[in-house]
């Protein structure tokens, strides 16, 4: 593989709106001699396919339901597109119109699948680039990337609720092949022992479970240092060799001080390792270097982290990352800048030992997790009983989520519909319920990745006060709810700072059973 091939990787394939993304919005066009491409799309076309990245269209043309064309005027348009920008190596059209009904037409997410189906691959290693929000829609919902290239006719609410958003289809690409190249260690090493770290939440360690495995790839042997919350999720990740389990004063929410004696004892057990690297997996509000400093005073001699404040000599790879970068790619990115990289045969995907099953199958139940580990994502219990009680009227069977102090919220969500199994269920019992669900009904909080590891679609009811590109389930089938553009986006607040919480207290229990029906068709 040459060092521009990108294939493997992250993605094999880029799909592309056609109207108002490939070439200007001419509505209801039959008409080859006004096709005009927007700026700069054939050199950026052109980049993708030099990257070794294939490229297909994804349209709605309901102008041939609606006899506005004719299927031989939207061949002649296409052949002129092709013309001008090159060929693709598929064009997936749905020709109906809304009232049809298709699976197809976007936002349904039928042509992400037949466009990933024709090039040979899957929708989670293809990126749609598009201009309305009905484009982010069908990406997600196939479990794909989705890139936002905004025009004057985008709305601002899709704009607020996209993944990614770049300013032009050039910015896009940039952004595609940035991800891509960024995933590549540019001198692949083996080595013998590594510490990895990851401290914080399950979630947190399960986002981090790619950049693991890559280290794994390349270590005769992985040792991760997690704090008590991810214990329970450092257990189920593949590639761990052994845990040490230690809270980090500069790291939990509500720390302890600082005691010099464990300070000393952490020290000692980390030197007992013996590890001949660290590689330390932070958020990007989180600092590496106390660790750093006492990994130097354990004797470890090469330590990599993400760092932008100045880390003087406590690393030898100093990494960093732009922001908006799933945390999965960055943890990723910061493995192959230390020399680390994920066997071509392992998907980039959030993975747990026992999953996900490829013969996995819907038994006909939808799981609804309320709670979260920050008040701030949670959806207010009465809400979370409306969708309880919807998805029942629907015909679901609905199984309600949480841990031991969770029984009164799940016992209340519950009553409305569902199955009260709050408290039963510790991490690995709820993987294990997962496998069999359509679907998982969840906020941003940690069985959302659980899911997305398992390859269970999610239907996200996400509080925006952090990035949704981010920290949203990643590359699995989703349905984004809530609101985006809530005066609470990017606070990274705990507990929610708007009177109401109305990011999440305004979702609609029909939103979600549209969305489990389309997640979860069975
Ligand atoms: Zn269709």
């Amino acid at each position: 593989m040459s060092a521009t091939d990108l294939r493997r990787g992250l993605y094999d394939a880029v799909l592309l709106d056609r109207d108002g993304t490939l070439v200007e919005d001419v509505p209801y066009n039959g008409d080859p001699e006004k096709v005009r491409p927007v700026p700069g799309a054939r050199e950026a076309l052109d980049r993708l396919r030099a990257a070794g990245l294939r490229l297909a269209v994804v349209t709605n043309q309901s102008g041939l339901a609606r006899g506005l064309f004719t299927e031989a005027q939207m061949r002649a348009v296409h052949a002129r597109v092709e013309e001008l920008l090159g060929p693709f190596d598929h064009w997936a059209i749905c020709p109906h119109d809304d009232g049809d009904g298709c699976a197809c037409r976007k936002p349904a997410p039928g042509l992400v699948h037949e466009a990933a189906r024709a090039l040979g691959t899957t929708p989670s290693r293809c990126v749609l680039v598009g201009d309305i929000g009905r484009d982010m829609t069908a990406a997600l919902a196939a479990g794909a990337t989705g890139v936002l290239v905004p025009t004057p006719v985008t709305r601002p609410e899709e704009v607020a609720a996209a993944p990614a958003v770049a300013r032009d289809l050039p910015a896009a690409v940039d952004e595609v092949l940035r991800r891509a190249r960024a995933v590549r260690p540019v001198t692949p090493r083996r080595t013998g022992t590594v510490l990895v770290v990851r401290s914080d939440s399950a979630g947190d360690v399960l986002v981090t479970g790619p950049g693991i495995r890559a280290v794994a790839a390349g270590a005769a042997r992985v040792v991760l240092l997690c704090g008590p919350r991810g214990r329970a999720a450092a257990e189920l990740l593949p590639g761990v060799d052994e845990i040490i389990e230690w809270p980090l004063p500069w790291i939990d929410g509500s720390p302890a001080p600082v005691d010099p004696d464990d300070m000393r004892r952490l020290t000692d057990r980390l030197a007992e390792v013996r590890a001949d690297e660290a590689v330390v997996f932070t958020s990007f509000h989180q600092s590496a270097l106390p660790l750093a400093l006492l990994l130097r005073l354990a004797g470890v001699p090469r330590i990599s982290a993400i760092s932008d404040d100045y880390p003087g000599s406590l690393l030898d790879v100093r990494h960093r990352v732009p922001a908006g970068v799933p945390e999965p790619e960055r943890a990723l990115s910061l493995a192959a800048a230390a020399g680390f990289a994920l066997p071509d045969h392992d998907e980039p995907a959030l993975r747990v030992r026992t999953g996900p099953d490829p013969d996995r199958s819907d038994g006909g139940y939808v799981v609804v997790h309320p709670g979260a580990s920050v008040p701030a994502r949670a959806c207010p219990p009465e809400r979370w009983a409306r969708i309880v009680a919807a998805l029942a009227a629907d015909g679901r069977r609905v199984l309600v989520t949480g841990g031991p102090d969770e029984r009164e919220l799940t016992a209340q969500v519950a009553a409305a519909g569902g199955v009260d199994l709050g408290g039963t269920t510790d991490l690995a019992g709820l993987a294990r319920l997962l496998t069999g669900a359509g679907c998982l009904v969840v906020g941003n909080t940690g069985p959302a990745h659980l899911a997305a590891a398992l390859g269970v679609p999610v239907v996200s009811l996400f509080a925006p006060t952090v990035p949704f590109g981010q920290w949203g389930p990643y590359r699995v089938p989703t349905v984004r709810l809530g609101d985006a553009g809530a005066p609470c986006r990017d606070t990274r607040a705990t507990v929610c700072p708007i009177p109401g919480h109305p990011c999440l207290s305004g979702v609609d229990p029909g939103a979600v059973v549209a969305a489990v029906r389309t997640l979860a068709p069975g």
